[in-house]
């Protein structure tokens, strides 16, 4: 049976799944001939599991038996960050190269629930701090698209995986842009949700008041599908939320923050394809609204104060005791440093100590109360744009993506969040999706911004976009 991965959406397969088409251990199969072609050179995955067949097998029962849905028998992959009860889930870090969950995150058990395919697990920035891939412990993922270019990050793995034809869509984390911008490295539609809306528990935590679990799929409709499989309040997850009373909107007026053709770090080629888009839009009869966000350039330094400090509370618990690697010194604190010094890469460090500086007594009110203050500052602008527009338009990434090793100093690296990161740190949902090449014939890409909650809103919205600007 030959079936073309690359051009099959989830709609279109669910339909030929349960009119017998074909089964779902033959939409396995074709996903799995797909990563044993070029999962080698790709390393989109780090595992594929064994027990996918069985699972695909009991897909099959519930088509029989009349009781599909619309996720029945669809492969998806998880990110190496979400946990899948007896699978490793290593952050791709060598910390936890062999640590296997010991529950199911609650994305993974609703994903089970409907009767969906897990295939396996994608390579990662370590605990999805970066933006290419290229920290990961367990080796760097290529760009499907042309090998010599990073797939993006963190959920490099994650993005590459779907564009790579190993599945029809992947669950990744987003804390940044790590759903967003590898998804527009790669050529995807890259999904993420208004803070709380899917559940963090079993989610392996990096910044967890910005941290959500995303999707990554070929089209806007595919995300909608997974999301609302995966999204719900959760009584394991405090600052979980239900998105079920709000209402959409139709979307009219976009605001489109003026600074962005002026800023530093912005590319020619990326405000030229962002222009591009504006005009169709404009075309398409929504109005453009130029709007004021001067704190917006905040978001990222805010980012990474914030951001550092959770994560050094956050990975406090990897000691060598508890989890994972342990390595034995000559004392309890002998132990810690050597655990901790031969399980951690070179960015987890950096962030750490920055985190535990942040945190620090003398420090505390000058870095992170203030970044606080700063945060809800942001909120605030939203709100009042949000008072004014319906959505919100940017590019997802400030440049087209880049080769292997372009990017060395972390600050540039760093650089790469500006337009992900705001929605981040307001919460909000956020959607990237393809549009145009780069001079290198790269993926490009645009991003939309929704208000707080507004996500099935967005995705109706993104989903006419996407057919206008195809
Ligand atoms: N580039 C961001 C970082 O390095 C991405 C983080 C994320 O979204 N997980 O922190």
């Amino acid at each position: 049976m030959n079936i073309d991965i690359f051009s099959l959406t989830i709609e279109q397969a669910h339909k030929d799944l349960v009119s017998g088409v074909y089964s779902a251990k033959d939409l396995l199969q074709a996903c799995l001939a797909n990563i044993n072609k070029s999962n080698n050179d790709i390393f989109a995955f780090i595992e594929v599991f064994e027990d996918a067949w069985d699972m695909a097998e009991k897909a099959d029962e519930m088509i029989s038996r009349g009781e599909a849905t619309i996720l029945t028998g669809i492969p998806i992959s998880i990110k190496d960050n979400i946990l899948y009860y007896g699978h490793v889930a290593s952050a791709s870090s060598k910390m936890l190269e062999n640590y296997k969950a010991v529950y199911d995150s609650t994305a993974v058990e609703n994903l089970k629930k409907s009767g969906a395919v897990i295939v396996g697990r994608t390579n990662m920035d370590e605990f999805a701090m970066g933006s290419s891939t290229e920290t990961s412990a367990l080796g760097k993922t290529k760009n499907p698209r042309n090998h010599d270019y990073v797939p993006g990050g963190s959920s490099g793995g994650a993005a590459a995986s779907v564009a790579m034809g190993g599945c029809l869509a992947a669950l990744g984390s987003d804390t940044a842009g790590s759903v967003r911008q590898p998804a527009s490295f790669c050529g995807v539609v890259g999904f993420k949700p208004t803070y709380g809306s899917v559940s963090r528990h079993g989610l392996i935590a990096m910044g967890s008041s910005l941290d959500v679990i995303g999707v990554l799929t070929k089209t806007v409709s595919c995300s909608q599908y997974v999301f609302d499989c995966i999204k719900g309040q959760d009584e394991y997850d405090s600052t979980s939320i239900s998105l079920e009373d709000v209402e959409t909107k139709s979307i009219k007026t976009i605001g489109v923050p003026k600074d962005i053709f002026t800023m530093d770090g912005v590319s020619q080629e990326v405000k030229d394809n962002f222009n591009k888009a504006l005009e169709t839009v404009k075309s398409a009869g929504y109005e453009i609204v130029d709007i004021n966000m001067p704190h917006l350039k905040y978001a990222l330094p805010v980012y990474y104060i914030l951001m550092p400090a959770e994560v050094s509370t956050n990975l406090a618990r990897f000691d060598g005791v508890r989890y994972g690697l342990s390595v034995l010194g000559n004392s309890i604190e002998d132990s810690y440093k050597k655990t901790r010094g031969e399980g951690f890469g070179k960015e987890v460090k950096r962030r750490v100590l920055l985190g535990t500086y942040v945190l620090s007594h003398g420090y505390y009110d000058a870095y992170y109360n203030k970044a606080v203050q700063v945060r809800h500052v942001i909120k605030k602008e939203f709100d009042t744009v949000f008072s004014q527009v319906d959505v919100i338009l940017t590019p997802t990434s400030p440049t087209a993506p880049f080769k292997f090793g372009f990017k060395q100093n972390p600050l540039e690296l760093y650089a790469s969040d500006i337009f992900t990161v705001p929605a981040n740190i307001a919460d909000i949902p956020a959607i990237s999706i393809p549009h145009g090449l780069s001079d290198d014939n790269m993926a490009l890409d645009i991003q939309v911004m929704a208000p707080y909650k507004a996500d099935k809103s967005l995705l109706e919205f993104t989903a006419t976009l996407e057919s206008l600007l195809q």
